[in-house]
């Protein structure tokens, strides 16, 4: 339905055919969990060259834990993983991880844990089992090691998920309406869809779901968080305003981009000041 979410995964390389039933070694971050049975798990990996891994984790909720998953599957997690690929039709396993960080500060803070929950939520739904990921894997790494140590957390998931829309080639051009040409300069106020690459005049208000009102602080606010030089973005914190405002204009734009409401969009309300 949406002609660009189509050349955002076609940009991607495709390899999920070569990686059908073999062993590899990865990089991989634990973005979700699911029981599978009372002793196994389905762990949901980001990886940086294999995009999203499920894997099932045999022995991983016993009693006494297996020594090769080390205690150390819980979401955010963070190591090297041991993993035989899906054959045709099957379930690929994980068969050791060891985890190098786990981000043991954002789990201290309820107010940081829940925006890393939204942070692997998107990072999950912006990826593809057997697409090539290492921006997404490197801008998620990131984002989690900036929430562990900011003292604006809201500021930390914004800059994500302006990065991770601009990654995935969605991310609106300001300037003049889309549509009719018209300078938006001195609009009060304008239009943003995902449906568009760019932004829209009030007379040329799209139809439909996923279109959301924003101004030019608004506006200029989401471009300058797009591509964040790391060591300003320390020093930046946003204030409760500009939060709501911004998490108010980019929910629908990532609802009409995915087509779906990301499960954890219900906190985002309590989360955006
Ligand atoms: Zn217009």
């Amino acid at each position: 339905m949406i002609a660009c979410t189509i050349s955002f995964f076609a940009r991607t390389v495709n390899i999920k055919d070569k990686l059908r039933d073999m062993q590899i070694k990865t990089r991989a971050l634990i973005i979700r969990r699911h029981l599978y049975s009372n002793t196994s798990l389905i762990v949901s990996m980001l990886c940086p060259d294999e995009g999203k891994i499920d894997a099932l984790a045999k022995g991983a909720r016993r009693a006494v834990k297996k020594p090769m998953f080390e205690n150390h599957l819980d979401l955010m997690c963070l190591g090297e993983a041991l993993i035989q690929t899906a054959p045709a039709g099957g379930l690929a396993r994980l068969y050791e991880f060891a985890a190098d960080d786990d981000y043991r500060g954002i789990r201290k803070d309820s107010s940081r844990l829940e925006r890393a929950y939204v942070i692997l939520d998107l990072a999950s739904e912006f990826t593809r089992p057997g697409l090539e990921s290492a921006r997404i894997f490197d801008l998620t790494t990131r984002a989690l090691s900036l929430l562990e140590r900011t003292n604006s957390p809201g500021t930390a998931l914004l800059t994500f998920w302006t990065a991770i829309i601009a990654e995935s080639g969605f991310s609106p051009v300001g300037g003049v309406c889309e549509s009719c040409g018209e300078p938006l300069v001195k609009s009060k106020s304008f239009f943003v869809s995902a449906h568009v690459s760019g932004v829209l005049c009030g007379n040329c208000r799209p139809e439909g779901a996923g279109v959301a009102t924003m101004d030019n602080a608004t506006f200029t606010l989401w471009k300058n968080l797009e591509s964040p030089e790391l060591k300003r973005l320390e020093l930046l914190k946003l204030g409760e305003r500009q939060m709501k405002s911004l998490t108010r204009v980019l929910a629908p734009y990532t609802i009409a981009m995915l087509e779906k409401v990301p499960r954890t969009f219900t906190r985002l309300g309590k989360l955006s000041g």
